[in-house]
């Protein structure tokens, strides 16, 4: 799923290149991502609608509208967003004896060899036709994703907006601040980091990086740090998430950019789904446990369960 780093790529490269447009149309074959609204109410929402500005909040990108209007969208587990041409289908020929990778999908970009015509960019579900000829598309093999759009304050009251916890990365997010939202939390911290509610945007990767660079085991109960190791908990998320910021994200599975393009950061991964690789700080070798549902790596020899 896009996390923080991700998400940020995605609403800074929209704010770059969808500034100033005006959505004319759109069109989908899955309208449940509009839910609970129509197809029909949306189009009636958002079309004629300029892009005023892009923005991120946790995992969701938001678009400013014209007419005091805004759009919320969650790309989920397989979504994002691109920037390009399609054209039809229907009006895409392929040599004979080549075999169509394009079988079963509706558009195709107008230029299929580049990083828009690679695997992971062709399920187009969603498209926003803009004034200039250009589309803003959404590739969602899964289609999780939900788009929903309204007057500004509705938006902006919505459940998966004001339940949000603090910006990990934000100017004004102190260690006093980190200090405070963690005291007197007994849950075990990698679970605790994943809680949107507790704070917004990490996820499995950037928790599990995070852990690492602080040497803190996953399954250490919150209650139980000390101020050194909260510290360093909390140095190490912002460091982490910032350096996945400058290298547009992590491509482990589908995340691509607005380009089409990878992100880098699941080069320089030092834990995330690393099981079996060596540690890069002590050379043990990376483990991998389940707390809850979801997997945590960790180094046992830097990350001690205490
Ligand atoms: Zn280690």
């Amino acid at each position: 799923m896009p996390e923080l780093p991700e998400v940020h790529t995605i609403a800074t490269d929209l704010q770059r290149k969808v500034r100033g447009s005006t959505i004319v149309d759109i069109w989908t074959d899955w309208p449940k991502y509009f839910r609970p609204q129509t197809e029909a109410a949306f189009r009636r929402t958002i079309g004629g609608r300029r892009i005023i500005s892009v923005g991120r909040r946790g995992k969701n990108v938001i678009f400013h509208l014209s007419g005091g209007y805004a759009m919320l969208a969650h790309q989920k587990m397989t979504g994002h967003f691109l920037v390009g041409r399609w054209m039809p289908k229907a009006k895409y020929k392929i040599q004979s004896t080549k075999k169509d990778v394009w079988a079963g999908q509706k558009w195709v970009p107008d230029n299929v060899s580049g990083p828009l015509g690679h695997d992971r960019n062709r399920f187009i579900r969603l498209i926003f036709f803009l004034k200039d000829g250009r589309m803003l598309a959404l590739s969602d093999l899964r289609r999780f994703a939900k788009v929903v759009a309204g007057p500004e304050d509705e938006i902006s009251n919505l459940a998966g907006l004001i339940g949000l916890g603090p910006e990990p990365i934000a100017e004004n997010f102190t260690l006093k601040d980190f200090k405070t939202i963690i005291a007197g939390k007994k849950t075990k911290i990698k679970p605790l980091l994943l809680d949107q509610s507790f704070l917004s945007g990490l996820g499995n990767i950037y928790a599990d990086e995070s852990l690492w660079f602080a040497r803190i085991h996953p399954a250490r109960s919150a209650a139980g740090l000390t101020p050194a190791e909260l510290g360093r908990l909390y140095r190490s998320m912002r460091r982490v998430l910032k350096e996945a910021i400058r290298l547009r994200g992590s491509s482990v599975d589908d995340f691509r950019d607005s380009s089409g393009r990878e992100g880098r950061y699941q080069l320089v991964r030092r834990a995330y789904g690393r099981e079996g690789g060596k540690c890069p700080r002590c050379g043990s070798t990376i483990k991998r446990m389940k707390i809850g549902q979801r997997s945590a790596h960790f180094c046992p020899h830097c990350q001690k369960p205490k």
